[in-house]
């Protein structure tokens, strides 16, 4: 019994050796990745219900591997979280939103309003309100045009820092949408002392909105809340014509999802018409 319990505590011991090795091999990749310029942004649009246009997009990250092809972030966000180099990851997604806006305004599209992913350490990182300012600048790209997604858990872990962060970069001009709101547990009148413009509903109340008499209670209630607020509404996941009305009937303002458009990379993006008819 003794040897198998030794025996035990060693191929413990072997795996966990392994898993370290592991890691410390994704973190060189990443920072190889990083350094090689790997990442590229894919663009989501974002429909607006009444005005049946786009005005806006969310930047998706993805990694371009040079073996593994194309690599989507929930294999590489979580390890870059842990390993601080999201920090990194997430200066360069923005400076690449900004490029990508002074690229879109030198060709004369349409102009957007562009919704970036931000996780907690970053919104932590004391460099980012003015590392974004610099960006503002280098690419005379107004705030205005630019929205930060953060999520529930984010804004809640350190409440009083994230307002004083979220009223600097409000100041800048700069939207800050709710992300995945509903799956936290935040209520609204968590939410009303920041500077909230925009609620993203998590999609998992959107997709069963058919069916589920519950979720159109949530979502309707949602929608009504937030503007009376003065909150804008944008749901995520919108994968059906059905789905889209119901929105549109709850008065939702903005809809994101499969049944407008998958992300797509840049190229198919600039083409993408501004105005659409869904149905
Ligand atoms: P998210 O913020 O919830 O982003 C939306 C995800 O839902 C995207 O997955 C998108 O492709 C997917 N999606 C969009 N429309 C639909 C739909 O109609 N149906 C369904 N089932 N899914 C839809 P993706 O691109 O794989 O991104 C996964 C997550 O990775 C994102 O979730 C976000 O949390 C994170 N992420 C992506 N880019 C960045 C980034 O630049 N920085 C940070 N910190 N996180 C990022
Ligand atoms: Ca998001
Ligand atoms: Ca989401």
């Amino acid at each position: 019994a003794k040897r198998r319990g030794k025996n035990q505590y060693v191929i413990f011991d072997d795996s966990m050796h392994k898993q370290s090795v592991d890691t410390h091999n994704e973190e060189m990749a990443l920072a190889r990745a990083l350094e090689r310029d790997e990442l590229v942004l894919h663009f989501q649009p974002q429909f607006d219900l009444s005005l049946n246009k786009i005005v806006g997009a969310e930047a998706l990250v993805r990694w371009k591997h040079p073996d593994k092809g194309l690599v989507y972030p929930d294999s590489f966000i979580p390890l870059a979280e842990q390993s601080g180099q999201i920090l990194a990851l997430g200066n360069r997604v923005i400076e690449k939103s900004f490029e990508y806006l002074a690229y879109r305004e030198a060709l004369g599209l349409y102009p957007i309003l562009l919704h970036i992913n931000l996780s907690s350490l970053q919104l932590n990182d004391p460099n980012l309100v003015p590392f974004v300012k610099s960006m503002v600048q280098t690419y005379n790209i107004p705030g205005h045009y630019i929205g930060f997604e953060i999520t529930e858990t984010t804004l809640l872990t350190d409440i009083n820092h994230a307002k004083e962060t979220l009223e600097e970069l409000k100041s800048l001009g700069i939207c800050i949408a709710i992300d995945d709101f509903g799956t936290g547990f935040s209520s609204l009148g968590q939410l009303k002392n920041l500077p909230v413009d925009l609620l993203k509903i998590d999609r998992s109340f959107v997709w069963d909105l058919e069916r589920d008499k519950d979720d159109r209670m949530i979502v309707e209630a949602i929608i009504a809340m937030a503007h009376k607020l003065d909150i804008m509404v944008i749901a995520e996941g919108v994968e059906s014509n059905a789905q889209l009305n119901m929105l549109r009937e709850f008065h939702c303002d903005l809809g994101q999802g499969y049944f407008i458009s998958r992300p797509i990379p840049q190229e198919q993006f600039n083409d993408f018409p501004e105005s659409i008819t869904l149905n």
